[in-house]
């Protein structure tokens, strides 16, 4: 069985043994990881990671909502360089987020940014929303490529919003301590699921493998059945 991470940040285990964690990697029998960068800092890094193991991880440049104190203007010059200099890169993550980053204006702007580079260069988005439902809404109908909500804790209706606009949605393993896991599970079609631990933050990767078992409980599927599915999406979503 393989597994799929489809949001981590590997450039935060601020580690040595780059070599070690993906080898535990591909013992544990992950196929792929999307390396996700918060702020211009990170590019240079993800890369690195990236560079490591082509053919293991994606790498994913963008601007997270809590650090948009941290770019220079000259940053959509270094995003665009490092999307066009590794062509299997997507961009994130992204996002608004109401509850911890900073003015929402500048926020919106951002992310507008983003979607639009994203539009022009045909590349998937990797998202984080928290408490912004009403905003990203309006700003659904922008969106032209593939987009993922990562780490998803949201209402149904806003699901269904999301699945009527063929989003990915992405779950990770802390949501099983919540108490409308089963019910978020249930709804997401196995064809829009991926499944995440933004590590070295929220969960570790091995996490993944309890998680893909309770999807497989929730669905009454086999864990096999789930996690085929699972990395067939991460492939269709980032054409990698
Ligand atoms: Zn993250």
């Amino acid at each position: 069985m393989q597994f799929t991470d489809s949001h981590i940040h590997l450039q935060d285990y601020k580690t040595n043994n780059t070599q070690q964690i993906i080898s535990d990697l591909r013992n544990c029998g992950f196929a792929k990881l999307i390396c996700v960068s918060s702020q211009p800092a990170d590019f240079a890094e993800v890369a690195r990671w990236a560079d490591l193991a082509p053919e293991l991880i994606i790498p994913a440049f963008g601007i997270h909502p809590w650090y948009l104190d941290k770019i220079t203007d000259n940053w959509p010059e270094q995003l665009r360089s490092y999307l066009l200099k590794y062509p299997q890169s997507i961009i994130g993550e992204c996002g608004i987020d109401r509850l911890k980053g900073c003015n929402l204006d500048s926020q919106i702007s951002i992310l507008r940014a983003h979607i639009k580079l994203a539009d022009e260069l045909h590349k998937p988005l990797n998202i984080h929303l928290v408490h912004a439902e009403d905003i990203f809404a309006n700003l659904i109908k922008e969106i032209s490529t593939p987009y993922m909500i990562h780490s998803f804790y949201g209402s149904i209706n806003f699901l269904n919003l999301l699945l009527r606009n063929n989003a990915y949605i992405s779950i990770n393993p802390k949501i099983l301590l919540r108490p409308r896991a089963a019910e978020i599970i249930r709804f997401v079609p196995l064809n829009r699921l991926l499944t995440e631990s933004d590590a070295p933050f929220q969960s570790n990767y091995r996490d993944i493998f309890n998680l893909i078992k309770q999807i497989s409980r929730f669905k009454s599927l086999t864990e096999k059945n789930v996690a085929d599915h699972i990395k067939q999406n991460l492939q269709n979503f980032t054409k990698n």
